[in-house]
């Protein structure tokens, strides 16, 4: 008998179990790979984006589709208070261009450390290669779970799980939807999950013929029925299935929402955001004036990069061998327009397997925001990723798992305490 079991020993499963220790619990932190973290170590590339220096209020900007949901969570454990945690346990965070948190080392498994160091003070008792299988309920109370090791089925008796089991996406780290088919089988709606923070496949072979190219400094816009519904400033790659980078994943979430609605949505780019139309124009014609011997193959060398430039002559049909001089008004129109309006017709997005993060999941209209209990399950708790909450890069995602994992497991106890 356990007071409080935690299934999966992700991100928001080992703060939970840790958390709920630390308080005095007997936890039961189970987890079906063969060892902890599995995802947490492939995060920032390794590095660990731990968590971002934001305020309260713009962490809930940044956590879609309510992130409102979560004012109460980050008030609990909010980023400071993550960072103070695991120099607690001898980890030391430096700060990075747009308020991003990294471990002074470098290394994500430095942070997966400290949070066994956390869990090991606490007394938290792990199971590994140990997959939650079904939630047994009386009477809508939580009275334990089945489990299975190996081929074997057994039963674990607690009046509190939280569930913390990610989402579906990168299936192989353990994240396989497991937490969904639970959540369900107690009666709660999950909303759809689709692929978020996820590359593009665009049409043609466009962005194929510009594989590897990295693009600083754009901006990239979603259109849609000739609407612009949205647009991010900063960097993207072109890949041999289409666009990815920041900006493109960023945007992702919404261009996935739109092709799932049926429409056909667009990415169009802008290559020099810093000037507008009049001011490019003008500067076109002063080069293709003072350079009117060079061939427009090599004036576009200032303009563009080298990779893009056959691409480039391509789309605006400008013969790459002309001189400069020769470059008619309808021509450079045709480059100028492009060069602010580049656009790749959207034809898919990559599976989960390459999603950085799941979108929808535990509808948290079932759930207590203040708790993170169930409305339907007394003393069934959710925390992290697995909940219908997703946010942009930057270190918005983890601290959602933190800070809804701690939330959790300290509510867990709290309700065994009133019990009791
Ligand atoms: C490549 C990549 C890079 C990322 N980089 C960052 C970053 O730098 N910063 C950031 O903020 N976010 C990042 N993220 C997102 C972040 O990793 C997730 O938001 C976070 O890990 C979610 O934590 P979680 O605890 O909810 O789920 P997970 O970390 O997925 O943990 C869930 C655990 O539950 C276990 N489990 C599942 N089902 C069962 C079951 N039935 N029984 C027992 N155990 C089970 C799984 O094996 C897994 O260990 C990245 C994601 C990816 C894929």
């Amino acid at each position: 008998m356990y007071d409080i079991v935690v299934i999966g020993a992700g991100a928001s499963g080992l703060i939970a179990a840790g958390r709920a220790a630390e308080l005095g619990a007997k936890v039961l932190l189970l987890e079906k790979n063969d060892r902890p973290g599995r995802k947490l170590l492939i995060t920032g590339k390794g590095r660990c984006n731990i968590t971002n220096q934001a305020a309260t209020s713009e962490l809930i900007k940044q956590v879609h589709p309510n992130g409102r949901f979560l004012k109460h969570a980050f008030s609990v454990f909010s980023p400071d208070d993550m960072i103070s945690m695991l120099s607690r346990f001898g980890l030391e965070c430096i700060l990075e261009r747009g308020g991003r948190y990294f471990p002074e080392s470098n290394r994500s498994v430095d942070v997966l450390n400290a949070l066994l160091e956390y869990n090991r003070a606490g007394g938290v008792e792990t199971w590994y290669s140990c997959r939650a299988d079904r939630l047994l309920l009386t009477n809508n109370t939580i009275e334990g779970l089945s489990i299975q090791r190996g081929s074997k089925l057994s039963k674990v008796t607690s009046p509190s799980v939280i569930v913390s089991t990610g989402g579906q996406s990168y299936p192989a780290t353990g994240s396989t939807g497991d937490g969904y088919k639970l959540a369900r089988a107690c009666g709660h709606k999950i909303i759809p999950v689709r692929p978020a923070l996820v590359p593009l496949e665009t049409e043609g072979d466009i962005a194929q013929r510009m594989q590897g190219l990295s693009l600083k400094n754009v901006k990239a816009s979603v259109w849609a029925n000739g609407r612009k519904l949205a647009d991010e400033f900063g960097e993207m790659l072109f890949t041999h299935f289409g666009i990815s980078g920041p900006i493109i994943l960023s945007l992702s979430r919404l261009v996935v929402d739109e092709m799932l609605s049926g429409k056909q949505p667009t990415i169009v780019v802008d290559l020099k955001p810093a000037l507008d139309e009049k001011q490019l124009d003008k500067r076109l014609l002063r080069d293709a004036n003072e350079q009117g011997k060079k061939k427009m193959a090599n004036l576009f060398r200032q303009w563009l990069p080298q990779t893009m430039i056959p691409v480039f002559l391509d789309i605006t049909g400008v013969d790459p061998e002309k001189e400069a001089h020769q470059l008619t008004a309808a021509e450079r129109k045709k480059v100028l327009f492009q060069m602010k309006n580049l656009a790749f017709e959207i034809t898919g997005y990559r599976p989960f397997k390459e999603a950085i993060i799941t979108a929808g999941g535990i509808n948290t209209q079932e759930v207590d925001s203040k708790t993170l209990q169930s409305k339907l399950v007394k003393g069934l708790y959710f925390a992290g990723e697995i909940l219908d909450l997703d946010a942009n890069t930057g270190g918005y995602n983890l601290q959602i798992a933190w800070s809804t994992g701690w939330l959790a497991g300290e509510s867990a106890v709290k309700q065994g305490a009133s019990l009791s």
